[in-house]
Parts: structure tokens; sequence; C-alpha cells
């Protein structure tokens, strides 16, 4: 029992400093209201930005190809695993985000990953926000180049970091586009310049931006109308199913399926979800009016949020992250909302520093006013009792 003592041990310590975590058990679908744990709640905490996780056209488009393909795919890309669906979905992102070609990954995780172990080389540098997801901090762990970390969105510091630089072979600086944790959007525009400024290349991952930024919803490159040299998504949030890719050139799409180990060595996405996610980037592409719902309801959010007294961080996003303090305080304002029938978990290191522990509230296109008027309602009541406001 030496072994389970020890990790009772450890886990101790992270129940004493309130970091404990623990699953809640979805027996409804994604929507708006959901059964979590037995009762109703109103969820503002997905990641479902476009509402398309449940949506019928999506679950038909499934459907037809899980009678014809099977359930899964049985093999990884380069053996058995590679459908005429996964072709049409490459094809298909590549169109959207206007890139020449597109690679699929079984998550937005693994692609981050394959793509800094495979690509920067020793003698290499990566420049990377202090703020990024940590599938791209895991990324560059697991790269033969340096990692050099400069302060969140701060040009200044990147700069200096870059003209240090220099002496390496190549440069590459990486960001998230949309920070999933502060909901604030890259200042592309400026990491471009300095890249070209400096000789280096940029690596995005729009995870959170991919449907929800730009006109079309192709993400920050259409936002900034720019074109970094990498760009890493997920089919995860706003597209509705799972999985993820990398866009660019038909050389760096040929290098990575060639050198990227989390894509050689994962067996491949079932062909029904290729065909879910091609049904829902179809739909992506004409919901202009949803995106702007969407934004203007987060917006309606975040200054109402604001008005109350609270402390909030990023703008533009869906993403409004509401800062409590502590992770102690963060969970009971967290456990409180729940009560009250809102379903919006604390955020706690290491996901976010300490002090910065929060709810991260996120909307989606289906909130309806009245869901919206009482997510006001409670957090008032709740900031009030709990002294935040
Ligand atoms: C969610 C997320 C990922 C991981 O994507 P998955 O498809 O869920 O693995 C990567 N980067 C960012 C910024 C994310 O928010």
């Amino acid at each position: 029992m030496e072994f389970n003592q020890w990790l009772n041990e450890r886990l101790h310590k992270t129940i004493e400093s309130g970091l404990y975590r623990t699953l809640r058990t979805m027996t409804s679908a994604p929507n708006p209201k959901v059964n979590v744990d037995g009762t109703q709640q109103l969820v503002f905490s997905s990641n479902n930005y476009l509402g398309l996780a449940n949506d019928r056209r999506l679950i038909y488009a499934a459907e037809e190809i899980l009678h014809d393909f099977g359930v899964g795919s049985s093999g990884s890309r380069l053996t058995t695993g590679h459908s005429k669906w996964h072709q049409k979905l490459e094809e298909k992102i590549a169109t959207f985000k206007q890139t020449e070609a597109a690679l699929l990954f079984s998550s937005g995780y693994l692609a981050n990953v394959g793509v800094l172990s495979a690509i920067p080389e020793e003698g290499d540098v990566i420049l990377s926000d202090k703020l990024n997801h940590a599938s791209l901090i895991d990324g560059c762990r697991l790269s033969k180049a340096e990692t050099v970390v400069y302060q969140h969105v701060d040009m200044e510091d990147l700069e200096e970091k870059l003209s240090e630089a220099q002496s390496y072979n190549h440069r590459f600086i990486v960001t998230d586009g949309v920070f999933s944790m502060d909901g604030n959007i890259a200042p592309l525009d400026k990491i471009m310049a300095l890249a070209k400024r400096y000789n280096a290349f940029v690596i995005v991952d729009d995870a959170h931006a991919t449907g929800v930024l730009g006109e079309n919803g192709r993400g920050t490159s259409e936002y900034f109308n720019l074109r970094p040299d990498i760009v890493v998504g997920t089919l995860s949030k706003a597209v509705g199913t799972e999985g993820g890719f990398v866009c660019g050139s038909q050389v760096l799409i040929d290098f990575l399926r060639n050198h990227s180990r989390t894509f050689i060595f994962q067996t491949a996405m079932a062909p029904a979800i290729c065909a879910a996610s091609y049904a829902a980037i179809e739909i992506i592409e004409t919901s202009g009016d949803k995106r702007q719902r969407l934004l203007a309801k987060s917006e309606q959010i975040r200054k109402s949020l604001k008005v109350l007294g609270f402390s909030l961080k990023g703008e533009d996003t869906p993403i409004i992250p509401v800062i409590i303090g502590d992770p102690s305080a963060a969970e009971l304002f967290g456990k409180r909302l729940q009560e009250e029938g809102i379903f919006a978990p604390a955020i706690r290191p290491p996901t976010v520093e300490w002090s910065e522990s929060r709810i991260r509230l996120t909307v989606t296109a289906d909130h309806s006013s009245e869901q919206i008027e009482y997510l006001l309602e409670s957090f008032e009541k709740i900031g009030k009792q709990l002294s935040i406001i």
C-alpha cells in the first residue's frame, strides 16, 4: 500500500490548497440548459459557441456516414485509417482557412504538440507567449529547440527577446489567436510585423477564433487579414465536433505528414466525425448573423458585469473571465452559481495565476435574453453576498 499512501499524501496537499478537481456528469445533450449531476443547469461555460455540437444537421451528416463507414477508423492515417471523409474534410478546412493545404490530427492538443515537436530543430528558438495554452507549452517542452517565454502580449518584451535571438538558426513566435482563459485577441498585426523585422516564423493557435472571428468565421487570419506561416486549430470548440488541424503551405503539410509523431502514431478520427465537421464548416461559412449575435451578447454581458463592479479580462470574444481572487473564493463563487442553477465552474491554478482564480464565462449564440438576464441577476446577488462587488 506504499504506492497508494504516497499518492494519497500528495493528493491531500492538493485538497488543502483548494485545488482538488472532480468530474461533473452531464446527463443530457450540450444545449444552453443541461442536466448536471441530476439537476437542470444553465450552462455559461461551454465552448460550443455556435450551438453546433447538438445541431440536427451535424447529427444527420454523421449518422449517414456512421452506417456506411462504421464507428472507428481502424488505424492510423498512414495505414488503414485514411478515408475519403478525412480527405474531403482536409480540403474543406484548407478552403475555409484559405491556405494551400490542411492536415487533420485527433485533437487540437495533438496538433500543437505535433507541430512544435517536429518543425523547430536544435539550434532554433521558440518565443512563446506567457499565457499560451498548455498544449503549446507541452509542444515547446518536447521540441529540441530552446524556448523563451515573453510577457503576455507584450510587444516590447517580444521585440527585445527577438533581437537577442538573432544568433539562433531559426526563430518561431508562437501564440494563441484568442487566449483561452483571458478572452483577449493576440495582436497578430504587431507580431507579424516584428516577425518580418527580426526574421521569424509565426505559429498561431486558432482554437477559440475558428468559427468566431472574421466575417466568415475563418479566425484570426481573417480578422487581421494576415497569413501566418502555420495556423493550428481545433474542431472541438465552435465547430462543435472533435479533432484538430494544421493549415498552411502544401510543403508544410507534406513535412508534417512525414515528421509529426502525433500524426503518424495516432489512430485516425472516425469518418463520421469528419462528415459532421464538414457539415459544420459549411454552416459556419454562412453564419455571419449568428456570429454577430454571439459577439453582441458577449458585449452585453461584459458591459453589465462591469457596471455591477466585477473585474473582467479580455475583449471582443465570447470568453468573459470574471476575476474572483484566490482559488477557494473562486470555488465558492462557482458553487453558489450552481445552487442558483448556473454552471460555470471556477478556473484555478495551474490553469491561471493563484490570485487570478476566476469564473470563466462563455456565451453561445443559443443563449436567450432571459437566460442572460438571469445570469446577470445571479452574479449581482452572489457578488454582494460574497462581498466581491
Ligand atoms: C482547447 C484548446 C486546445 C486543444 O484542443 P482540443 O481539440 O480540445 O485538444 C488547444 N489550444 C487552445 C488555445 C485551446 O483552447
